[in-house]
């Protein structure tokens, strides 16, 4: 089995009690893999009884009961059951959260999720790009089935997306612009299932010269339309408002004409304050591109979905840090901005709801390129 991963994954380790934001309190739905309930089943203690007393049924899954959080977290922000019983007998998914993974036969890929604040230090601290590895491991073959010709060619033109998300020779701003540019295309081309036109794209995105025409042609396309980049920008956060949130970060995409205002008059400084920086989003978009664009192989018809999320996203996380400015005349710190990406994944990226809000707002809109770009030029 191939095993490709970005090079931070082997720099992570659960911070556990020095964490500030726990996954293990944040309600989530923990499943209960078979044979870790089998293993809790076996045990004839108080921890073994107290364990399956919090277990519960649903649709053939086993989940913990957890209102406020997980019942055997310790006051000092440990696991009870991890240290007594050993990391070997919590569930999988305690046991490799934050890691993600994909399948694709003897393929596999690896990633660390921005939801975790350790995670989220990683990845906005990391100042050269993010590069991938591949390695030779020893596991089963995935037996789901998949196309092969379409996963080779989803592969690289997923390298190319990534190698134009970590373009420094464009502004992130233009690089998004460049990608929007590529979505229609792309689209097509995969629900065609024509994986030589994919090919084709690929070859023509590696084209610096081609890079630059897109520019220049967007720049032109949108000369002139600073009103409608207001109706982007209200556009975007008033879809981000009106999600579900855990906690308060949803009063931070709630804004009116006079934050407006304020956000676009400060955009150029924010620009150039911000510009040393920048590689923090440039990650955040690669790990995007990274986690998302290779599902296409299995959803064809989801392209443009992955594809303008990945832009409105790292949009989103951008008008935050610009909020902030806007509002305070200097950079949200590192702490801050590290802060806003964790909470932003974990309140809307693992949020499968809120996704879906998303990906309804790309479909339905029929101007989502323009709208992307508008707040881009
Ligand atoms: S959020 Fe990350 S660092 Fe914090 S407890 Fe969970 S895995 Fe560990």
């Amino acid at each position: 089995m191939t095993l490709r991963y970005p090079d931070i994954f082997n720099e992570f380790t659960c911070i556990g009690s020095d964490c500030k934001d726990n996954c293990c309190k944040m309600g989530w739905d923990i499943e209960i893999d078979s044979g870790t309930l089998d293993y809790y089943r076996g045990l004839d203690t108080d921890l073994g009884r107290r364990l399956c007393e919090s277990i519960y049924e649903e649709d053939g899954c086993y989940y913990m009961s957890q209102q406020e959080g997980c019942p055997f977290l310790s006051a000092e922000g440990l696991c009870t059951v991890q240290q007594t019983c050993g990391a070997e007998h919590i569930s999988e998914i305690c046991r490799e959260h934050p890691r993600f993974y994909e399948w694709f036969g003897d393929y596999k890929e690896a990633g660390l999720g921005l939801c975790c604040e350790e995670v989220s230090r990683l990845v906005m601290t990391h100042e050269r790009p993010i590069l991938f590895t591949e390695k030779q491991i020893d596991e089963e073959t995935d037996d789901m089935a998949f196309d092969s010709e379409c996963l080779a060619a989803v592969k690289m033109l997923r390298d190319r997306l990534i190698d134009i998300a970590q373009d420094r020779g464009f502004s992130l701003l233009q690089r998004l612009v460049i990608l929007c540019y590529a979505v229609a295309d792309i689209h097509d081309a995969m629900q065609d299932g024509d994986c030589e036109r994919l090919k084709k794209i690929s070859g023509m995105l590696a084209i610096d010269g081609f890079r630059m025409e897109i520019v220049i042609q967007a720049q032109k396309d949108f000369q002139g339309q600073s009103e409608s980049a207001k109706e982007s920008l209200s556009w975007l956060f008033s879809g981000l408002a009106g999600m579900e949130y855990m906690g308060g970060i949803k009063e931070r995409f709630v804004i009116d004409d006079e934050i407006i205002d304020a956000m676009l008059k400060a955009e150029s400084s924010f620009e150039r304050d911000y510009a040393p920086f920048e590689y923090e989003l440039e990650n955040v978009l690669v790990y995007f591109l990274y986690r998302y664009f290779i599902k296409c192989t299995r959803y064809d018809d989801m392209a443009e979905d992955y594809l303008f999320s990945a832009v409105y996203m790292t949009l989103a996380l951008r008008g935050l840090f610009l909020r902030e400015y806007a509002k305070n005349g200097v950079l949200p710190d590192k702490e801050r901005r590290i802060y806003l990406v964790k909470e932003f994944s974990k309140e809307v990226e693992y949020d499968s709801d809120n996704m879906d809000i998303i990906y309804d707002d790309i479909s339905c809109c029929g101007d989502t390129r323009d709208k992307l770009c508008r707040l881009c030029l």
